[in-house]
């Protein structure tokens, strides 16, 4: 049995690329749990395929799967539908299976208007998924009814089996980075809040699950031996079991892992004590859903949680030398001028170093979208137009399109022109043993003014200022190879090459392996036409493509001045 399963193109342009380009973490476990039965299993990112693309059908007539899995969401349900016709064409033979939050929650929508589509797997989907492909193989359509969490049409009509129960032991799913390689890792199933826009809830249910210590830092290990060094911590909620989360961070220090990752939580789950640990164990952001400034909005969208803890867990996470990243939603019922203040007064009290601003989103499987559906009378119909998704605010007479633009529109400029003061606020933990990881912290984020996305952003005042002065500060803790190169690239940008020269020679003494360091100095003494030096710093860079180019430039230079 020839098995793909494909994390198909999404309908629009995303503007958080970061967040969708990699295929759900649920993809590699039913890939895992396939694999170690000893199927054929591959995985396929098309997130960025041109749908209209012949390598589509070329592909599929390469590979000539018998199942086709799709993991589908909301807003990329129109490509695994394009690819699963083009599929049928190419072979009608093929079986299509839709899984992922998009097919929980919309399987009889599929099964009723899409007949490419031959099953759904509702919700946790590695074992029901393999019952199927088992139950397909025996061919018989009578032990299709047997196999529990699955929905398919019977008679022409769509059916669901049983509920399954959920997987007791996580630790019983193979490991799926023994076979696939990937950066978005979670330790949890579930998430203990009921949010009502969001899907997760319904999906895992809300009685947590985790793995244990010991599977998770294992899985990071596989995938550290890969070289993969960086990673999304994606859980819901990382840090609902404080214990177990140091527990984690302890492996991952004991084993050496040297990574580090971003992680999700609840404002209402930290203490000191486990930012500590995190932050030892390479943890280097953290996002918050913080929502709205305004106590009736969150308690609208069930948000459960108060402005102090909101305050409190920012300025610890800030502390540890960790990013606290806010994600607020605007456009909720009841937004107004007001609760837009409120929102900017809770920014201008938290001072987030980065923020998301989102507009309300209305998607099946939420107390939202039952709210929404009651309301006006329809049905998952809707979804029969090529729509991602519903936004609330086309939903209610009481807010306009403009309006909620312009709030959007608010709420990043205040965002953006209070950022740079932001970062001089910043109060970090005197501790001993984080002067290094205070260095790497001020000069991460000073990067990000100097040379990342916050250089690019014009409303963002004193950028430059801003991050000479983290640099500043980064090298006031301890020495730190990406706050010298900051500095000096700043100062060639200024054409004072002479400084550049000082500052970095003290930068390449202490980090002699770091060859962006030897770049830069190599361009200050090149611009000052100082060659011979120039060529040292070049041909200290070992093989780098980088570095040839300018060995070439300065030999010729040098032969030209003989
Ligand atoms: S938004 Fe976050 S806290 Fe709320 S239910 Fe969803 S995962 Fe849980």
């Amino acid at each position: 049995m020839n098995i793909l399963l494909i994390y198909p193109p999404f309908l629009e342009a995303r503007v958080h690329e970061e967040e969708i380009s990699a295929p759900p973490l649920g993809l590699y476990y039913v890939g895992a749990v396939l694999k170690e039965k000893g199927y054929h299993v591959e995985i396929l990112n098309w997130a960025h395929m041109d749908k209209t693309s012949n390598l589509i059908a070329q592909t599929l007539r390469e590979k000539n799967p018998d199942i086709l899995g799709f993991s589908v969401l909301q807003a990329n349900r129109w490509g695994a539908l394009e690819i699963a016709k083009t599929a049928k064409k190419v072979n009608p033979g093929v079986t299509v299976v839709f899984g992922g939050i998009g097919a929980t929650f919309l399987w009889k929508h599929f099964l009723t208007h899409f007949s490419a589509v031959d099953f759904c797997v509702l919700g946790e989907g590695e074992y029901p998924f393999l019952k199927l492909i088992r139950a397909i193989e025996k061919g018989n359509p009578k032990n299709l009814k047997s196999v529990k969490g699955i929905a398919f049409r019977t008679q022409g009509r769509p059916m669901k089996t049983g509920r399954p129960l959920p997987i007791k032991n996580l630790d019983d799913l193979p490991i799926p980075s023994k076979f696939f390689n990937y950066q978005h890792v979670a330790f949890t199933r579930g998430c203990p809040g009921n949010c009502t826009f969001c899907g997760s809830p319904r999906f895992w249910g809300r009685k947590v699950r985790f793995h244990s210590s010991e599977y998770f830092v294992k899985q990071l290990e596989y995938l550290v031996q890969q070289g993969t060094r960086f990673f999304y911590f994606s859980d819901d909620t990382f840090l609902i079991n404080k214990a177990l989360v140091i527990e984690i961070c302890r492996k991952i220090i004991e084993r050496n892992l040297e990574i580090s990752w971003f992680a999700i939580s609840r404002v209402d789950l930290v203490d000191k004590e486990v930012l500590y640990w995190m932050r030892l164990a390479g943890c280097t952001q953290i996002s918050y859903g913080v929502e709205s400034g305004s106590e009736k909005i969150r308690h609208f969208l069930n948000k459960n949680i108060r402005s102090e803890q909101i305050k409190k867990a920012f300025s610890l996470t800030t502390r540890y030398g960790i990013l606290a990243r806010a994600y607020f939603i605007y456009g909720s019922p009841g937004e107004n001028d007001h609760t837009i203040q409120e929102t900017i007064d809770l920014i201008n009290e938290i001072k987030p170093l980065s923020a998301i601003f989102y507009i309300l989103d209305i998607f099946p499987g939420t107390t939202l979208y039952d709210m929404y559906l009651k309301q006006w009378g329809l049905t998952d119909d809707i979804w029969l137009q090529k729509i991602e998704d519903i936004l609330y605010f086309e939903t209610d007479p009481l807010l306009t399109e403009e309006m909620v633009l312009t709030f959007g529109k608010t709420l990043r400029n205040t965002f953006h022109e209070g950022l740079s003061d932001f970062t001089r606020d910043i109060e970090l933990t005197e501790k001993e043993d984080f002067r290094e990881l205070n260095a790497d912290f001020l000069s991460r984020l000073a990067m990000t003014f100097s040379h990342g996305d916050y250089a690019k952003i014009e409303r963002i005042p004193d950028k430059k200022k801003t991050a000479k002065n983290l640099y500043g500060r980064s090298l006031d803790y301890a020495p730190n190879d990406r706050a010298y190169l900051g500095l000096g690239m700043i100062k060639q940008q200024e054409r004072a090459f002479r400084e550049s020269i000082n500052l970095l020679d003290g930068g390449i003494r202490l980090f002699p392996l770091n060859d962006q360091l030897k770049l830069c100095q190599g361009i200050n003494h090149m611009n000052l036409g100082e060659f011979q030096k120039a060529l040292g710093c070049f041909q200290g860079m070992g093989d780098s493509k980088q570095a040839e180019i300018y060995i070439k430039e300065c030999r010729k230079m040098l032969g030209t001045m003989e």
